[in-house]
């Protein structure tokens, strides 16, 4: 797990809140109309989800609640049911649409663990065999093979029919 949760996407995502400081990224992102811009593939009643504009890998997701939290406990029931169910069908998306092998699900709470913005957010990385060869050793170059913008419209298309 210390390979996928890479430091180096901390220094970025410390950049642009530095660069912001009044504003949550996460906040600021979802009150914009241009979700094409903002990378958002799919708004829902309580949470929403986009690519990571940083990714690990190709397909990178997070699950977002429009609410501000810091803290796993203070989401309400109707947050989290949403938020996992907006998880699994992040899940069955991806395995249809981008043929993943596997996957890491993870929320990283804290600073010292490796949250770069404070508020709460589900973290889906992809995984295809054997791409764990060429991670490590790129680190912060690493390959990804489909811009942004043509996993944003096929995510995008994909999240409206359902
Ligand atoms: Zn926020």
């Amino acid at each position: 797990m210390e390979k996928l949760w890479a430091p180096w996407r901390y220094e970025y995502i410390k950049k642009i809140v530095s660069e912001n400081q009044d504003i949550c990224l996460f906040c600021k992102i979802v009150s914009e109309s241009n979700d094409e811009k903002n990378l958002i593939v799919y708004r829902g009643k309580k949470a929403y989800i986009m690519l990571n504009r940083y990714p690990y890998n190709n397909g990178h997701l997070m699950v977002i609640p429009y609410n501000h939290f810091s803290e796993i406990n203070v989401l309400s029931d109707e947050e989290m049911l949403e938020m996992m169910k907006l998880l699994a069908l992040s899940v069955k998306i991806l395995k249809d649409k981008f043929s993943s092998d596997g996957f890491n699900i993870g929320i990283n709470l804290g600073k010292i663990a490796g949250a770069g913005i404070d508020h709460i957010h589900i973290h889906i990385v992809p995984r295809w065999n054997g791409d764990t060869n060429f991670m490590p050793v790129l680190g912060d170059t690493k390959l990804i093979s489909q811009s942004l913008e043509e996993s944003w419209k096929i995510l995008k298309s994909e999240f409206e029919k359902m």
